[in-house]
């Protein structure tokens, strides 16, 4: 040991036998009652995750089958089953999923939307699945990727399809129709930031945002904006929108001058306010649609703007600053939906002369 190492451990010895410490005692406890409150810490754990997957899965699905009509080729049929195993659960909260559903190398539904073709057949959640169509279901750590090739190939919109699943021990065989949905899967995201998101392939939710959004509707309005980027194609023209201002960086280049993107940048933000705007406008549509109540939607995104003035990343804050106009047009909007609602007239977004969905 060199001089200073020896001067450092010295100093360090010195501290621990003069540092303070605290007067009363420590509570000493039981080996075998801290496991079993660590247990208890993964059930709640476990519990609040599974309560905002139902959540998501519950208020997305209805707005997802009436959107269905937006979304082009981006479609597929839905049953309304979240599908799991222990696989699918975070590897440190898997041991609480055994405990609480029985889960392991089998696939269990072990969510269900309801109203959806799953919920009306009569399945339940904790079902553990059987067969599709008579194919026997994957079991153990890949069965989620495979089943996922069985469903794209056996579980088709309005036609019929038989899950067999056993309960309590009990095989039993449920036919049901699947319906045409976005194929927009819900993704829920653990960070803590009040923020939702669209790539044009999925909606991002955080769980920031499920706890800011508590009420249903408020939660729905989220989805419903982050689906309507997606219905309407917003992420791709921002894309191409980007691939167009490119053209210039990639001239200047030619010339030896370096913009950093800045054309590409500049181009992919046009349009920005107005995409916003169109989201805003869509998304009340799709939940007049789905029967969801729109009455008051201007006060949630008010709120949002007031306590979270910089969330919803790329969205909002970035391009569109909150302002009196947004909350203005979404009120509304909600005034034009309403008129037609009371006069029978179709749910159908207003369009631009010459442009329709
Ligand atoms: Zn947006």
């Amino acid at each position: 040991m060199d001089r200073s190492a020896y001067t450092l451990v010295l100093m360090f010895v010195l501290v621990g036998l003069t540092a303070c410490s605290p007067a009363t005692k420590r509570v000493q406890i039981n080996e075998a009652l801290i496991e079993v409150e660590a247990q208890k810490q993964s059930d709640i754990a476990l519990q609040s995750l599974i309560h905002h997957h139902d959540r998501l899965l519950r208020i997305s699905y209805p707005l997802l089958v009436t959107a269905q009509p937006y979304c082009e080729d981006d479609t597929r049929a839905s049953i309304g089953v979240q599908f799991s195993n222990k696989y699918s659960i975070p590897d440190d909260l898997q041991d609480a999923a055994q405990r609480k559903y029985d889960l392991g190398d089998p696939i269990q539904l072990l969510l269900i939307a309801p109203d959806s073709a799953a919920d009306v057949s009569g399945l339940q959640p904790g079902d553990v699945l059987v067969s599709i169509n008579g194919i026997g279901s994957p079991v153990g750590e890949d069965a989620l990727e495979d089943l996922h090739d069985l469903i794209a190939k056996e579980i088709k919109s309005e036609t019929v399809t038989t899950l067999t699943i056993k309960r309590e021990g009990v095989m039993q065989s449920f036919p049901l129709t699947p319906v045409r949905s976005c194929n927009y899967p819900v993704v829920l995201s653990g960070a803590d930031e009040v923020n939702a998101s669209a790539d044009g392939d999925r909606i991002i939710i955080t769980k920031g945002m499920m706890r800011f959004a508590t009420g249903d509707q408020e939660l729905s309005l989220v989805v419903a904006h982050e689906l309507a980027h997606n219905a309407m194609g917003h992420i791709r023209a921002k894309t191409t929108n980007y691939l167009l201002g490119s053209v210039f960086d990639i001239a200047a280049a030619a010339y030896g001058v370096d913009t950093q993107g800045l054309f590409g940048n500049i181009a992919a933000g046009m349009y920005s306010q107005d995409f916003e705007a169109e989201a805003d406008y869509v998304a009340l549509y799709f939940m007049a649609q789905a029967e969801l109540d729109i009455e008051g939607a201007a006060n949630f995104w008010r709120r949002m703007a007031a306590e979270h003035p910089g969330s919803i990343r790329t969205n909002h804050a970035a391009s569109h600053p909150a302002t009196p106009e947004r909350f203005l047009a979404i009120e509304q909007t909600v005034v034009e939906i309403e008129a037609k609602l009371s006069s029978g007239a179709g749910l159908v977004p207003e369009y631009k002369q010459g442009r329709e969905k």
